[in-house]
């Protein structure tokens, strides 16, 4: 058996900027700023963007803390009415819902989503690409830890503890689109296919040593003989 684990952004869809425009929009509002348009979301928790931003905007931990929840909940809000707009087109990437109906078509095979998103937030952005959240079954989302590298055993304990299944961190297999989801596994051995349909190439991607790195999820049969032999 094997606990196959999607990101989100760059990996399963594009939102075309919905979620930095909703953060945006949340941050001013609580913060006062919208945090430095430079900064890289790509790969980062939530909570972690709003940490590292605002640190940067000469916010103390203690304030940062302080408007968390409101941040959160002004995000989400930013989220639903983003996709109801129809300003931002929300679509999954190219193969996407092939190897997800593949991989759910196994018996060896858990679905689940590891992600910096917030689980609010995860489900409202994969529903807006027409991808039903209910099929992962074990996730683990930015809101479970600010900090990526606790996710994976956070998703491992979590199969544990629903389906009663211990994977071996080896039997991890962790796919996103940043250096973030390649390294955020390692500690446990788990297995990284770096995808580079987000803002990070092949040879990016290659440097930072995952089992495997590919152009896009879009060869069905290259992804899931990429995740069987993982
Ligand atoms: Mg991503």
């Amino acid at each position: 058996m094997r606990l196959v684990l999607f990101d989100i952004d760059g990996t399963l869809l594009n939102s075309e900027g919905l979620g930095r425009a909703s953060m945006q929009k949340a941050l001013a509002t609580v913060f006062g700023s919208p945090g430095d348009p430079s900064y890289r979301y790509d790969g980062k928790t939530d909570k972690q963007i709003v940490r590292d931003t605002m640190r940067l905007e000469g916010h103390s931990d203690e304030r940062i803390d302080a408007g968390m929840e409101r941040l959160i909940d002004l995000y989400v809000v930013g989220l639903q009415e983003g996709v109801k707009s129809g300003k931002f087109k929300v679509r999954p990437l190219p193969g996407v819902l092939d190897i997800l109906d593949a991989l759910e078509a196994r018996d060896d095979v858990v679905l689940g989503l590891l992600t910096g998103n917030i689980a609010p937030g995860a489900r409202i952005k994969l529903r807006a690409a027409g991808i039903d959240p209910n099929r992962f079954r074990v996730n683990a989302f930015g809101s479970d830890h600010e900090h990526r590298p606790e996710l994976p055993a956070i998703a491992q304990r979590r199969a544990s503890e629903t389906l009663g299944v211990k994977f071996a961190g080896e039997k991890l297999i962790v796919i996103g689109d940043t250096p973030a989801d390649i390294e955020c596994g390692r500690s446990l051995g788990a297995r990284a296919i770096g995808v580079a349909s987000g803002n990070y190439t092949v040879k990016e991607l290659l440097a930072h040593k995952p089992y495997a790195a590919l152009p896009s999820l879009a060869d069905t049969r290259k992804v899931l003989e990429t995740i069987m032999n993982a």
